[in-house]
């Protein structure tokens, strides 16, 4: 599994982090403004559930899971 975000379109709404911490960090940006960061590219199997409930509940649908 390989986890992509699209910065040009990820508003900082930390749904993701809260979904899946273990994966997906949110952190200011030099313009002050919060961004999604990705700690594990290619996480293990064990949290795909978490991955994917990131990807569906992420208000601009920015997180897309490759196989
Ligand atoms: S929930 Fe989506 S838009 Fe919000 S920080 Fe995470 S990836 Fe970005």
């Amino acid at each position: 599994m390989k986890v992509k975000v699209d910065l040009d379109l990820c508003q900082g709404h930390s749904v993701c982090l809260g979904e899946c911490p273990e994966v997906f960090d949110v952190v200011e940006q030099e313009d002050g403004y919060p961004q999604v960061v990705v700690l594990i590219e290619e996480p293990p199997e064990e949290l795909r559930k978490k991955v994917m409930s990131a990807a569906m509940f992420c208000p601009n649908r920015v997180i897309t899971v490759e196989d």
